[in-house]
């Protein structure tokens, strides 16, 4: 197997990216089957205190420009949107996803019938991942790419502008505390976000 983008991490070795995670046994990290590798990872969601302005009410979200939109040259513009809107990008990677991992990242949908073509289109070329802090970035930042549809999504919302198709959505944002807590923790395991 192609080796991941992710042995370059520091945290290289960290047993979320074992060869046991990447043959295909991530789903027993996954909230859905109750593992625990990811529990403890909260720190990545929680904000420091005293960065120079009120991150009271601060929160964290993990974001995704999928292979579509990095293949389009999207992902400038998306960034760009993101700026603008008023997200602090606290960290960022482009990663290609194998199999495996973009598995263990959309557990959650494994029943559906979509799920093999959707895990396929996501591991089928670089994508770039990242975390969004602002007041509120879960709810902002779902609201900013629009209904799952793009042919649904609002005027002016990301997948609008940059989707394609149902499954070609250009983007994808953590859609509760727990899943974005799951998810960044999931994309950068024992990093501290600043
Ligand atoms: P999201 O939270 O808006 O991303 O939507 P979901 O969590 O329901 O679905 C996850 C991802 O699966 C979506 O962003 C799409 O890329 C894909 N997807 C959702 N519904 C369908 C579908 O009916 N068909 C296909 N092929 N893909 C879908």
């Amino acid at each position: 197997m192609t080796a991941p983008a992710y042995q370059n991490s520091p945290t290289r070795g960290a047993r979320k990216w074992s060869p046991e995670v990447e043959s295909g046994g991530i789903s027993q990290f996954s909230p859905v089957s109750g593992g625990t590798a990811w529990r403890g990872k909260s720190s990545l969601t929680s904000i420091p205190k005293g960065a120079g302005y009120n991150r009271q009410n601060m929160e964290r979200t993990l974001a995704i420009i999928k292979p579509d939109a990095v293949e389009r040259k999207f992902a400038g513009q998306i960034i760009q949107r993101i700026e603008e809107a008023g997200f602090r990008v606290a960290a960022m990677r482009l990663v290609t996803l194998s199999k495996p991992v973009a598995e263990g990242f959309y557990a959650v949908h494994r029943e559906r019938p979509f799920f093999p073509h959707l895990t396929a289109f996501m591991s089928s070329g670089p994508a770039v991942v990242m975390v969004l802090e602002t007041d509120g970035a879960i709810k902002k930042w779902r609201d900013l790419m629009g209904a799952t549809d793009p042919a649904k999504a609002a005027p002016g919302t990301l997948r609008a502008a940059f989707g394609s198709g149902i499954e070609r959505n250009a983007t994808h944002g953590s859609d509760a505390p727990d899943t974005a807590a799951f998810e960044i923790g999931y994309f950068f395991p024992g990093v501290d976000l600043v």
